[in-house]
């Protein structure tokens, strides 16, 4: 790359370019692509010596989005403290595991994993070939772990992977490849990076500028923001609970996604758990305590995106059976087998995992005793996810559904969608209840959808 001292002498390297950032957990089918995100003026400042970096972006959805599908990220890490800044210029302090991560982030370059390997207190071990590729396990003076994999004959960096905690996937590589280098004051540099999470793609930046020792402002963190705690890693959940009707129940509170309980004869039935196992293990225990000794025993989940899956495993562990559409079972029985050392869920350490039980729906099924009836419907030709269930109340003309509308959303992608579903199943909606947002009349929600399409 040009040799020990090059290396050892870079202040700040300045990288500019632009690319993609996959949205992981968001494909409209568990095996289908990723959805997108165009990323431009992307800028990542690193100061090696220091052990600091800000990264800003703005990023641009290219796939049919209810938010703002335009965003500007600032992102920034000195040390141990980690935080974005948002658009007014406030900063918030990430959890420690957001921090770790973002270390990592910082270490996935050929510059900072080699000054980290030249550090005296870095440890080198397992130095070994594979085909043309020379690989070294590095653990860093701060005591992280990576492995540097060097092209056997040009000596340059070709990759570095690591190992995390992702709450849907469990245990994790992050690998980060570095290809097309190009010379730049005598050192060697990459001008693209592709990073996988898994086996998927998490961010592809080709770069159009590497610039050393350039002026790289302030790095350091906010003396306040280093003063304060960092954020918990499970932050308090609240839910709350609303009656709907009789036997069925709205569980809210909390962040943006809810739940609902039917009760049936003998058993009660959740729809969705999901944003976090914490929120997952908060509603189970708010569905235990509304009725009447009945046992929980099943949870409907609406489809496979990973905030509206999050409490699979939570489901799982606790021997609920799962029911979701036919084209989601393959993907949650993966789910449920991964491995979580790194940050171990109940599922986890309960260690003899039961096996997990999925009732498949194709295009309906019909819930129903004397107590109860919701009867679930395949949402039809809907280019959000094409594995979603939605649920229907007969008796009281309820209408429970995920992301085809959020009374909040600035616009609405999916009215046409939600309307055709409607008709087709021949429904008379009177009430919405649903996963995001908050209860309305029908009426309500036609017209809202009309005024933001
Ligand atoms: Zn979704
Ligand atoms: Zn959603």
């Amino acid at each position: 790359m040009g040799g020990k001292d090059r290396i050892l002498a870079v202040k700040t390297l300045t990288i500019e370019g632009e690319g993609e950032n996959p949205n992981l957990g968001q494909n409209i089918t568990p095996d289908a692509p990723l959805t997108v995100w165009k990323v431009t003026e992307f800028k990542r400042v690193i100061d090696p010596p220091k052990s600091r970096m800000r990264a800003t972006q703005v990023r641009t959805a290219q796939f049919p989005f209810a938010l703002a599908t335009v965003v500007n990220q600032n992102m920034a890490l000195d040390g141990d403290v980690a935080w974005n800044v948002n658009l007014d210029g406030n900063s918030t302090r990430l959890s420690d595991r957001a921090a770790f991560d973002r270390r990592m982030e910082l270490l996935h370059h050929p510059l900072t994993i080699l000054r980290a390997a030249l550090d005296p207190g870095a440890k080198l071990s397992n130095f070994r070939k594979d085909g043309d590729q020379e690989l070294v396990d590095v653990t860093t003076a701060h005591g992280d772990s990576l492995t540097l994999a060097l092209d056997a004959i040009t000596r340059l960096p070709l990759s570095v992977s690591s190992m995390t905690d992702q709450p849907n996937l469990g245990d994790v590589a992050i690998k980060t490849s570095f290809s097309q280098y190009e010379d730049v004051n005598g050192m060697k540099l990459p001008m693209r990076f592709t990073t996988k999470i898994d086996k998927w793609v998490q961010s592809d930046i080709r770069v159009s500028k590497n610039t050393l020792n350039g002026d790289a402002a302030d790095l350091a963190a906010p003396a306040a923001l280093s003063a304060s705690l960092p954020a918990p890693a499970n932050p308090p959940v609240e839910v709350t609970v609303e009656q709907v009707a009789p036997g069925i129940w709205w569980l809210a509170g909390s962040g943006n996604h809810r739940s609902v309980v039917f009760a049936f004869a003998d058993h009660l039935t959740l729809f969705e758990l999901p944003e976090s196992e914490a929120r997952a293990k908060a509603v189970i225990e708010k569905t235990h305590s509304l009725a009447f000794g009945k046992p929980l025993t099943e949870v409907i989940v609406s489809h496979h995106h990973f905030d509206h899956s999050a409490g699979l495993r939570v489901a799982v562990s606790e021997g609920l059976t799962i029911i979701t559409q036919s084209g989601n079972a393959a993907f949650f029985k993966d789910l449920a087998a991964r491995k979580h050392t790194i940050v171990p869920d109940d599922l986890a350490r309960n260690g003899g995992a039961p096996p997990i039980r999925i009732r498949t729906v194709d295009d309906q099924l019909v819930l129903k005793d004397e107590a109860m009836e919701v009867d679930l419907y395949h949402v039809k030709d809907n280019s959000h996810c094409d594995t979603l269930l939605m649920g229907w109340v007969p008796r009281d003309h309820i209408l429970v559904q995920a992301d085809l509308y959020d009374s909040g959303w600035l616009k609405y992608p999916w009215a046409d969608n939600l309307k055709a579903n409607v008709e087709l199943r021949k429904l008379k909606v009177g009430k919405d209840v649903p996963i995001h947002g908050r209860i309305e009349s029908y009426a309500d929600v036609l017209k809202r959808m009309q005024e933001k399409q």
